[in-house]
């Protein structure tokens, strides 16, 4: 989170409290605060943010895409075809922010609830492409067997 050019905050590592980054003392509980740990765990924080927004974007887009390609019976196989540009979109956003995760390497409450919303992403995402090859495998055994 960046609040201003130069004040920019993480959490308290004793009470996990907010503190801002020119802090000595965290306000809460009265800890001891390193400054140079502080621009790399505020930095650390930033990240997580960001993380958890591209999460949530994610998110919003796999729910798009499940939402256009339940219109594909009203309008056609053409809007099923951007259900599935959107989830190939949804998949990709949240297997890189998954990657992001992994490669940040920390433990941190944050960071556990973008992982979280990042694997719903995943999830929703797939939902549209597994419903199609489906259909398309019911599609074709049905159809070979009303052949029969
Ligand atoms: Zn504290």
């Amino acid at each position: 989170m960046i609040l201003g050019p130069s004040l920019r905050v993480y959490a308290c590592p004793a009470c996990k409290t907010t503190v801002n980054t020119i802090a000595a003392f965290c306000p809460h509980c009265g800890g001891a605060l390193d400054p140079k740990l502080a621009d790399e765990r505020a930095d650390l924080q930033s990240s997580i943010s960001q993380l958890y927004s591209d999460a949530d974007f994610a998110l919003i887009v796999g729910g798009m895409a499940v939402t256009v390609a339940v219109w594909t019976f009203w309008f056609g196989a053409i809007v099923l075809l951007v259900g599935c540009i959107l989830s190939g979109a949804a998949v990709f956003m949240a297997l890189r922010v998954m990657a992001r995760i992994a490669r940040l390497k920390a433990e941190d409450a944050d960071l556990k609830r973008a992982r979280m919303v990042a694997r719903r992403a995943l999830g929703v995402a797939l939902v549209v492409p597994v419903t199609a090859v489906v259909v398309v495998v019911l599609a074709v055994v049905l159809g070979i067997s009303f052949r029969r």
